[in-house]
């Protein structure tokens, strides 16, 4: 594995991939007439390179695949080929990743802004209500995040119509897949070279990925600034993790490349065995912890009981730094993503004006259900918007047809629950042919595909360590699904052709 570089915001030059007809490549849309027999040694070639470099989930019809790592393994839902994205749009979303972590962090400082901006929501909402008491008693306490480590993915759709690049979110928490993404790109790139006679694809468009390094290098930095030589970092899991491989590729990253070691624990098992002395060290067991880094906690069902809510507490009262700390979880929920994008909030947290305007032109227009007008019209029109719970993890949000029924069932009851969803208006991407391949068997389809780009912020104090845009993952799933999960069955895992 190469070092991952400091500054690699677009690690191909533009000089370095010149015009289609300059490099003979065609283009990515003549896919669909590439011969059937390509295609099998092509799916046959990728299975067997995803099973031997570690491309892989826990297989669901073996039931041990979630708990024992070694057992049940088949490889991840991929895409055959990588997709085609524009370079303009490329840039614009690793340019404006440094952007977005620094107003993540921005507001995760406001505490009254989270607060005030999430009140409403706090009464219909019992998850984000817990949420904000944890938040709550930190300030009560006067507690402060000196070290502050985030590790988010901030997902886009291009607009086919306006030629937009429009943010769908920005997770601030338990943003998955930066080690099997990584992954996929490889695949990608071994796949166009062994076959670039008959394709005529070029494998240099193809961005290298530094996602998993990139995430491997803040969690290692924000140990070092923690300073205790004989603490670990903790990785706060599911008890049954399908996806557990693309964790452990971070967590080798981090052992192998700068020496840190990792635990794995459940929230039940941190309420069991941790305790917290009264300098703040956070001790599971006698294995003090430096870094907490949480791949689970994003949804209700992550709390069973109290056990599970009294860990998070616990955690958050601790001096370890936590990735996410309770602020930037609440700084990444939909509501406040809504919030930014009235007039004149960006301004609140950041000052430079080529700034606001990079970040808010990414902004899809985003509304509060108090807006009369455009819930009028999203009940005239449900096709054009998306309502979305304070939910993470895929699968929450109500499309189409539901919107309007949604959206007049909270009408007629005329109850606060109406705070729980904003309104988004709805992104239509290009629709293009693709190759999915998933458990062993490809199928063609018409897809749609989805940009996330890595981000790695750490600061201490004044002191700004870390802020830079690290790796991507392009997620593909079936135009006539509205969900894109890739855990959630929805879509597969792509990688990046810039054309
Ligand atoms: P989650 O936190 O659950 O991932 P998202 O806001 O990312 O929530 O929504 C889940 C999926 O729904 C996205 O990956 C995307 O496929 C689809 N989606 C979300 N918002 C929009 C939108 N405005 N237009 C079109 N599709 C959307
Ligand atoms: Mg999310
Ligand atoms: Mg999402």
């Amino acid at each position: 594995m190469s070092k991952s570089s400091s500054s690699a915001v677009h690690p191909i030059k533009s000089e370095e991939i010149g015009t289609q007809e300059e490099n003979l490549t065609k283009p990515m849309s003549d896919l669909h007439n590439i011969d059937p027999e390509l295609i099998q040694r092509m799916v046959y070639d990728a299975l067997v390179w995803s099973s031997i470099h570690g491309l892989l989930v826990g297989d669901k019809s073996v039931q041990k695949s979630g708990k024992v790592p070694g057992v049940g393994m088949v490889h991840a839902p991929v895409a055959l080929f990588p997709t085609s994205f524009p370079e303009s749009h490329w840039k614009q979303a690793c340019e404006v990743s440094p952007i977005f972590n620094e107003l993540i962090d921005r507001v995760s400082l406001d505490g009254e802004f989270l607060q005030d901006s999430l009140s409403r929501t706090k009464m219909v909402d019992d998850f984000t209500s817990r949420l904000l008491d944890i938040h709550s008693k930190m300030l009560e306490n006067g507690k402060r995040e000196e070290i502050r480590l985030g590790l988010h993915r901030s997902d886009y759709m291009l607009d086919e119509q306006t030629k937009l690049l429009l943010q769908i979110e920005i997770n601030t928490i338990s943003a998955s897949f930066a080690g099997l993404g990584s992954l996929v790109s490889e695949l990608h790139r071994s796949l166009l070279n062994r076959y670039k006679e008959q394709l005529g694809l070029d494998s240099g468009r193809i961005p290298v990925n530094t996602a998993v390094n990139g995430f491997a290098e803040a969690l290692a930095k924000a140990w070092e600034e923690y300073s205790n030589p004989r603490a670990v970092v903790m990785v706060v899991v599911q008890p049954e993790e399908r996806n557990m491989y693309d964790q452990h590729w971070l967590s080798t990253v981090l052992k192998e490349r700068y020496d840190v070691a990792t635990i794995r624990k459940t929230l039940a098992e941190i309420d069991e065995q941790g305790v917290l002395l009264p300098d703040g060290t956070l001790l599971i067991g006698d294995q003090a912890i430096a870094v907490i880094y949480f791949r689970t906690g994003y949804a209700p069902a992550d709390y069973p009981s109290e056990s599970e809510w009294r860990a998070r507490f616990l955690m958050e009262q601790s001096s370890a730094v936590k990735c996410p700390s309770i602020s930037y979880h609440l700084a990444g929920t939909k509501k406040i993503q809504q919030e930014l994008a009235k007039p004149n909030v960006l301004e609140r947290f950041l000052e430079n004006k080529d700034d606001i305007a990079k970040v808010r032109k990414c902004f899809a227009g985003l509304w509060s259900l108090d807006d009369s007008d455009i819930v009028k019209d999203a009940i005239e029109r449900p096709e054009f918007y998306v309502m979305k719970p304070q939910r993470e993890g895929g699968g929450n949000n109500i499309y189409g047809d539901d919107v309007r029924k949604s959206l007049l069932r909270l009408q007629e009851e005329g109850t606060e629950e109406n705070a729980a969803y904003i309104l988004m208006q709805r992104i239509f991407p290009i629709i293009a042919p693709t190759y999915l391949l998933r458990d062993g068997i490809c199928h063609k389809d018409h897809a749609i595909s989805e940009l996330g780009i890595y981000g790695a912020y750490l600061r201490n104090k004044d002191r700004l360590i870390m802020n830079e845009q690290c790796g991507y993952l392009m997620r593909t799933k079936v135009s006539s699904s509205n969900e894109g999960g890739v855990a959630a069955g929805f879509a597969v895992l792509d990688s990046v052709y810039l054309n």
